[in-house]
């Protein structure tokens, strides 16, 4: 099994040489930080908006480095954060339910901008199904269909799967009912970071890889190469924003740990069936998502490790073996017949965590400053809105984007170390005990530790 190396898609369609660095000082329209999907997006349709602009995007590593290029392939339309904190916004519901709107529109526009810029990622909207595998998780699944109702989503947006019907797409032990949304497209990440660089270059935007921003102030991004001017900086570094300078505590880098198996058989594949392509998550608190891929492999990932003491990262996305065994076991019990395929590769990332789980997309006039991410997990599809989003606020366009509600939006700081180790580790121990509590216990009670641990986390609805 390879542990790290930054993550499977990477190794499989293999990592690229260096984009030349920053070579000295130098002057720009648009600086952007972090060659993500965030930032290249926002680089993306500024460009093709303006194709004047001079937009130089800074990276530490190389484009791609990031989530951008671990994560599990959802391009999902779920909204990154709570519904009923947005709502405080004005926009209130309205601006709510736009902003869902928008994001469904997005996984059509990614998959746009793929044949658009003849990028093959191997992308195929089959929408995606929430499993539930014991009485509590079901209950749970239908207090959420009822919670989306409430908020006007129909049968076309969601609606619940009953085991029989669930069998008739995808065969998974113990599973006894889902919700399905049509809303999610699956994709190799790696080929879609890696395409959608190819296109921001390909129209003139300058990407420097190896090139570290130490520190960004009005009008300027410092690097050892020297640093860059321009009128707007856009930080665009999700889960290592924690270490830019005074950011220690915006944005939690949060862990999440992914394996895949070796090719199935056909005979395989036949038990389980999954020809539809969904994506696939269950409704436990600490839940799994995975994917079947393009290669014919189960991709499946799951919390791990959930944080780093004083928010460290991890080293090219090496694994401990703990978690490996933790997702094997999850991987074994739901599809018992891909275990002789065996796990071929093991490997995690940062995501952006915001105190109250809800997502920004800020550009502030009298700075030049902005910033984009917190998405909690779904950040594929989000990072595309948010770009188009952020590339419109820099170039003073009132657009229907400009006001949804997660623009502009100050989530509060998380709490100094060690109460923010202590916090993240308690709640994911509330968690998983809760998990285990309610799959040994087959009453349709959400476990009393899992709402303390809803109540701890500031996870809202
Ligand atoms: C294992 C895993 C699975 C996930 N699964 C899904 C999923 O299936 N669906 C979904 O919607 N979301 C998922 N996510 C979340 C999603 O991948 C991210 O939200 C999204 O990729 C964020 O993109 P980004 O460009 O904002 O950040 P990133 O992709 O993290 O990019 C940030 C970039 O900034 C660079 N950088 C950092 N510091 C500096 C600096 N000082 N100077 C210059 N550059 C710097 C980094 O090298 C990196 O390339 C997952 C995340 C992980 C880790």
């Amino acid at each position: 099994m390879r542990n790290g190396e930054v993550s499977y898609w990477w190794q499989a369609r293999g990592i690229p040489p260096r984009r030349p660095s920053l070579p000295g000082a130098t002057e720009a329209d648009v600086c952007i930080v972090g060659g993500g999907y965030t930032g290249l997006w926002t680089a993306y349709y500024l460009k093709r908006a303006d194709p004047g602009l001079r937009i130089v995007v800074l990276e530490a590593a190389f484009a791609g480095f990031g989530a951008s290029g671990r994560n599990g392939g959802w391009v999902t339309a779920a909204l990154p954060g709570s519904r009923s904190r947005y709502a405080r916004h004005p926009g209130g519901r309205k601006g709510v339910r736009e902003l869902e709107r928008q994001l469904r529109g997005t996984v059509d526009e990614v998959a746009r901008v793929c044949l658009a810029e003849g990028i093959d990622a191997g992308l195929v909207k089959g929408g995606t199904l929430t499993i539930a595998t014991t009485a509590a998780q079901d209950a749970r699944l239908r207090r959420r269909l009822a919670h989306d109702r409430s908020w006007g989503d129909e049968e076309g947006t969601v609606r619940y799967l009953n085991q029989a019907e669930l069998d008739d797409r995808l065969r998974i032990t113990g599973a006894v009912g889902a919700l399905y949304s049509p809303h999610c497209a699956r994709v190799q990440p790696a080929d879609l970071v890696a395409g959608l660089a190819g296109a921001v270059t390909r129209s003139g935007v300058l990407l420097y890889e190896a090139t570290p921003v130490t520190s960004i102030s009005p009008g300027r991004a410092h690097t050892p190469a020297g640093e860059v001017r321009a009128p707007f900086v856009l930080r665009c570094t999700e889960g290592f924003t924690a270490t830019m300078p005074g950011q220690r505590r915006t944005l939690l880098p949060m862990n999440s740990s992914m394996i895949i198996t070796g090719p199935l058989g056909d005979a395989a594949w036949k038990s389980i069936g999954w020809d539809r392509l969904e994506t696939l998550s269950d409704e436990a608190h600490a839940y799994m998502y995975a994917q079947r891929t393009a290669d014919g492999r189960i991709a499946l990932g799951g919390r791990g490790v959930p944080y780093r003491f004083g928010s460290g990262l991890d080293h090219d996305g090496a694994v401990a073996p703990s978690t490996v065994a933790q997702l094997g076991r999850i991987l074994r019990r739901m599809f018992p017949v891909a275990v002789e395929a065996g796990i071929a590769h093991a490997w995690c990332g940062v995501l952006g965590v915001p105190r109250d789980w809800c997502a920004t997309v800020m550009v502030d006039p009298r700075t030049g400053l902005g910033w984009a991410g917190g998405y909690t997990g779904q950040g594929v599809a989000a990072a595309n809105l948010a770009g188009r989003t952020l590339a419109d606020l820099v170039r003073g366009v009132p657009s229907p984007l400009t006001t949804l509600p997660w623009v502009g939006h100050r989530s509060p700081r998380w709490e100094p170390e060690p109460t923010r180790w202590a916090g993240v580790r308690g709640l994911y121990t509330l968690y998983r005990t809760a998990d285990r509590l309610e799959s040994a216990d087959r009453s349709a009670r959400t476990s009393l530790l899992a709402r303390a641990g809803d109540l701890i986390s500031g996870i809202g609805d």
